[in-house]
């Protein structure tokens, strides 16, 4: 018999298009885990997570909804590799959310470092939504009801993981046996890409903060993006020393910039070690590594961008993706919750009296 394969989950937020941040940090690594055809692949557009700090603007989740699935698409997920899935549509999460829920403390929940960091940054002040505090326990369902063995994602994650393999081994505690996977996380190789600053230079780059470089952006949004961004502000004149480290430029560069890309566009260098070192002594202007930069990323968006227009198209087929991934996962899902209701002992219709 064929060995089943590992099983990896992953996914988004429906609230806006997504960015070279995602590209980075997670979509590119799931292209190639794809590729690799050792995995189940599933990836979820996370709509019930969106509504937890957009429940009045239900119309910026539906809409998202589709945006993610032609960024996908563009980024090269195939949906016939990878399961595109809704989680509203998955009855499944929601049940395990709420057993999953008496196994966490709010104290918990209060510590969780980038749940603490989102709050200040959304300004809730004194009024933070229950479902947004215990997000991270409805993303464990989420990675748990799947079997997920591995979860590439940004290390704004890792305390999600974190969580997870605690309620993992909650349960199989109380509950015994083995029913629920403990997941491991893939981080991006490039440590640049962990979590993508935002053109801002004042955070990670995140749909809602605007400090975006979008994969749909066209090339002149591209160019005056890229040409506004901050840089190094003691960087004035060309002659100054200037500073490489928290400057968006030389971070995306890292990010996404290859020798062969110097070749092509900036011969005088090598590499970007021989880039930064001149930049750091100076006599490098930030025009000139903005023009790189653009160069780089246009070079590297431009096949994305026409492969999101071919799909653009065609909205009846978007939707037909989503719902025949999101049959298989309910099918995967179902299948683990009727051995967590067993486990816990609630399956009392399907037992003998
Ligand atoms: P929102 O502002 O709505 O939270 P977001 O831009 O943070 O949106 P998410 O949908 O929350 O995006 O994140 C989805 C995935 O993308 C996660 O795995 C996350 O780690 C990764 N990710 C998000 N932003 C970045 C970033 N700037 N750099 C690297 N990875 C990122
Ligand atoms: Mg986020």
């Amino acid at each position: 018999m064929q060995k089943e394969k590992d099983i990896i989950l992953t996914g988004d937020r429906p609230t806006g298009s997504l960015h070279i941040g995602h590209l980075a940090g997670s979509l590119s690594s799931r292209v190639h885990l794809q590729e690799t055809e050792q995995y189940q692949m599933y990836v979820m557009i996370a709509d019930l997570q969106a509504l937890t700090d957009n429940a009045e603007n239900p119309e910026k989740v539906r809409k998202s909804l589709f945006e993610l699935t032609l960024d996908y698409l563009a980024v090269g997920l195939d949906p016939e590799k990878t399961h595109m899935i809704v989680q509203s549509a998955i009855p499944a999460l929601s049940e395990l959310t709420m057993y999953f829920l008496n196994l966490v403390t709010l104290a918990r929940l209060e510590r969780n470092p980038t749940v603490k960091h989102e709050i200040r940054e959304k300004g809730f002040g004194h009024s933070i939504p229950a479902g947004f505090m215990a997000y991270p326990v409805s993303q464990a369902a989420d990675i748990t009801a799947f079997r997920a063995k591995y979860v590439p994602c940004g290390d704004d994650q890792l305390p999600m993981l974190e969580q997870t393999r605690e309620l993992v081994s909650a349960f199989n505690r109380i509950y015994g046996g083995n029913v629920l996977v403990e997941p491991k996380e893939i981080l991006p190789k490039r440590s640049a890409c962990f979590r993508l600053i935002g053109t801002d230079g004042s955070g990670k780059m995140s749909k809602s903060l605007g400090n975006c470089i979008y994969i749909k952006d066209d090339e002149k949004t591209l160019k005056e993006k890229i040409m506004s961004m901050f840089t190094d502000p003691t960087h004035i004149n060309v002659s100054d020393p200037g500073h490489t480290e928290n400057n968006p430029v030389f971070i995306y560069l890292e990010a996404f910039s290859s020798d062969a890309h110097f070749a092509e566009y900036l011969a005088e260098y090598h590499n970007l070690s021989e880039m930064k070192e001149h930049y750091q002594k100076g006599g490098l202007g930030d025009m000139k590594c903005k023009k790189f930069l653009f160069n780089v990323l246009n070079e590297t968006l431009l096949p994305l961008r026409k492969r999101r227009e071919w799909y653009e198209r065609d909205k009846a087929e978007l939707l037909n993706i989503l719902k025949k991934g999101t049959e298989k996962a309910v099918e995967a899902t179902e299948r683990t919750l009727t051995e967590v209701r067993e486990a816990i002992g609630i399956n009392y219709f399907n037992t003998n009296l």
